[in-house]
C-alpha cells in the first residue's frame, strides 16, 4: 500500500466580502480558490497543481444562502450539497439538481461539498488523476506540462471529460451563474460557463469567481440519471438531465444536458423538433440519437469511448421515458439518481 501523499506548505488567505476575494484573485491569479476542498485538496497531494496560496473563500456568508422568490431560486455558491439534497423547496421545484446533488460523491463529502466548487470541478482523465510518480513514469502529457496528448497524440488539444454531477441539472433547467470579477457582477447561461478544452474548461476571466446560482421554476418536470462504476460513490462515466413542459400530453420545453463525456457540460441541440409531440417510442428514440451524436467521449476513462456514448444516450432515453409517464406528470414517478 501507498503511503498517503502530503498535502504541501500553503498560504491561506480568508476574505470575508466577495469584493476582497476577487482582489486577492486579481492581485495573483495562480492563487486557487478553495471551497469544500474535497476536489482541490485532492489535487494539490497530487501535485496537479502548486499555487502560492489559496483563497479560502467559506467565510463570506453572503455566498451561503438560499432565497426563494416565486419565479427563482437563488443559490449561493457555498451552498453544501448535502443542505441542497435534503432542502423540501428544491426537491418540489427543481428535482434535477436535487436528484444530481444526491448523486455526487458519499456523503462525507457532500457535507462540506458547495454547489461553486461541484461548477468549477477540475476535468479528469486516466493520464492525470494519479500521484505525481505515476504521471512521471508515464510521461506528462498536456495538460500536466507535456506536450503530447496521450489520449489523442495527433491533436492538439486536451480531452479530458468534466465529470461534475450538478452542471447538467441546471443546464437543463436553464439556470444562469452569477460571476464576481473586477468589473463588477455579471450573468452567463450555465452551459456558457464552459469550453470544449480540457486544461481549461472555465470560462472565468482574471479574478473572477462564482458567487450565485439563480434558477427559474418555469420548467415542471426534471430528473437526473448517472452510470458509475462503484455505486456507493464515484464519478459519471455518464450522466444525463432532463427538464421537460407537457401542455395537455405534449412536448412544450426539452432541455437535455450531459456530463462525463466531453471537457464541459453538454447542452444537446435540437430537442426543440420534439416539441408538439408525445412522449411516445419515436420522441425517446429521437432523443437518444440526438445524444449519440453530440457527445464526445474520448478515451479518458478506463471504459471505452464508444460504451459511454452507448450508456449516454440510454440514460437519456430512459429519463425522458420516466419523465414522460403518467405519474411522473402529477409528480410522483421518477426516483431519479443511479440507472
Ligand atoms: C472520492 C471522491 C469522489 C467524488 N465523486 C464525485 C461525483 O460522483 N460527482 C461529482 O460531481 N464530484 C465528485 N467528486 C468531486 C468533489 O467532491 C465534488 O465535485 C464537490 O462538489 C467539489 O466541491 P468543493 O466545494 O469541495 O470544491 P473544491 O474542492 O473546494 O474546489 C473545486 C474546484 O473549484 C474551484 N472553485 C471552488 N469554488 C469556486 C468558486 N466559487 N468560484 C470559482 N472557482 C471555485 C476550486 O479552485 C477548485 O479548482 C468526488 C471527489 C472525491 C474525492
Ligand atoms: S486528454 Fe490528453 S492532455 Fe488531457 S489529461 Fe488526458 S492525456 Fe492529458
Amino acid at each position: 500500500m501507498t503511503a498517503p501523499l502530503p498535502l504541501p506548505r500553503l498560504r491561506l488567505i480568508r476574505p470575508t466580502t466577495v469584493e476582497a476575494a476577487v482582489a486577492a484573485r486579481v492581485e495573483c491569479p495562480q492563487h486557487e480558490v478553495l471551497a469544500g476542498g474535497t476536489d482541490l485538496l485532492v489535487n494539490l497531494r497530487r501535485g496537479l497543481l502548486a499555487p502560492p496560496a489559496l483563497i479560502d473563500i467559506t467565510g463570506i456568508a453572503e455566498l451561503d444562502e438560499v432565497r426563494t422568490t416565486a419565479d427563482r431560486t437563488r443559490i449561493g455558491a457555498l451552498v453544501r450539497l448535502d443542505r441542497l439534497a435534503e432542502d423540501p423547496a428544491i426537491a418540489s421545484r427543481h428535482a434535477a439538481l436535487r436528484e444530481a446533488a444526491v448523486a455526487v460523491a458519499a456523503p462525507g463529502h457532500r457535507r462540506l461539498a458547495t454547489v461553486g466548487g461541484n461548477l468549477c470541478l477540475q476535468t479528469r482523465c486516466i493520464y492525470v488523476n494519479q500521484s505525481a510518480w505515476w504521471r512521471a513514469a508515464h510521461g506528462a502529457c498536456l495538460k500536466s506540462g507535456g506536450e503530447v496528448c496521450h489520449v489523442a497524440p495527433e491533436g492538439a488539444r486536451c480531452h479530458a471529460a468534466f465529470s461534475g454531477d450538478v452542471a447538467p441539472a441546471l443546464i437543463a433547467l436553464d439556470a444562469e451563474i452569477e460571476i464576481a470579477g473586477p468589473a463588477g457582477r455579471r450573468r452567463v447561461a450555465c452551459a456558457d460557463l464552459y469550453h470544449e478544452e480540457g486544461r481549461a474548461h472555465l470560462r472565468l476571466d482574471s479574478g473572477e469567481i462564482v458567487t450565485a446560482i439563480e434558477v427559474p421554476t418555469s420548467i415542471a418536470h426534471s430528473g437526473y440519471l448517472k452510470e458509475r462504476i462503484r455505486r456507493s460513490f464515484d464519478f459519471p462515466l455518464a450522466g444525463v438531465a432532463i427538464a421537460c413542459r407537457t401542455e395537455g400530453a405534449e412536448l412544450s420545453a426539452l432541455r437535455i444536458a450531459v456530463t462525463g463525456t466531453n471537457s464541459r457540460p453538454l447542452l444537446i441541440e435540437g430537442t426543440d423538433a420534439l416539441l408538439g409531440r408525445r412522449i411516445d417510442e419515436s420522441v425517446l428514440a429521437a432523443a437518444e440519437k440526438l445524444v449519440a451524436r453530440q457527445v464526445r467521449p474520448m478515451r479518458t476513462t478506463l471504459f471505452p469511448a464508444n460504451h459511454r456514448r452507448s450508456v449516454a444516450a440510454a440514460l437519456a432515453r430512459r429519463l425522458l421515458g420516466a419523465l414522460g409517464a403518467p405519474d411522473a406528470a402529477a409528480g410522483r414517478g421518477h426516483a431519479g439518481g443511479t440507472a
